[in-house]
């Protein structure tokens, strides 16, 4: 089982940011940027480009929606997608607030953040994904 299948089963904790059947979405914790979010299908499937379709296309969706809930927490140009996978091998797309494009950097030092101020970070995209038109 994939350590993101651990914390869908809340079997490890993670800053739930954003969930509905199919996807769950939960602050990465070693962050590039404030509200450096992942998503993921709670299914286990090693690489996003495996999924059906039509799993892929709901995915987006979800996706777009915590987009505009990240955004709406966290004021920004443009929220960022990138799609790595070299480290988990659960199928998840990385958003990210972008003031500039340096800000997609994953090479960059990662942010320190204490749990308080990742739980607040969670929080506020959270209140902002269930405003959200679904
Ligand atoms: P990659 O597979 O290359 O897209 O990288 C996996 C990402 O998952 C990294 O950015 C990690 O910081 C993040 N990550 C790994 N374990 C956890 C966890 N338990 N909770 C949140 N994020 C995680």
């Amino acid at each position: 089982m994939t350590i993101f299948s651990k914390i869908v089963r809340g079997e490890i904790p993670s800053y739930k940011c954003a969930e509905n059947e199919e996807f769950y979405a939960f602050l990465d914790i070693n962050p590039v940027a404030e509200g450096h979010t992942l998503v993921i299908p709670k299914r286990e499937e090693d690489y996003l480009f495996d999924l059906s379709d039509e799993e892929l296309s709901r995915m987006m969706v979800f996706t777009k929606q915590v987009a505009k809930a990240i955004k709406n927490a966290f004021p920004c140009q443009k929220v960022g997608m990138a799609v790595l996978g070299l480290e988990v091998n659960h199928a998840h797309i990385h958003l990210i607030p972008l003031q500039n494009e340096g800000d997609m950097d994953f090479r960059k030092p990662k942010l320190q953040l204490e749990a308080t101020a990742m739980q607040e970070i969670a929080k506020k995209i959270w209140q902002e994904y269930t405003n959200i038109p679904k």
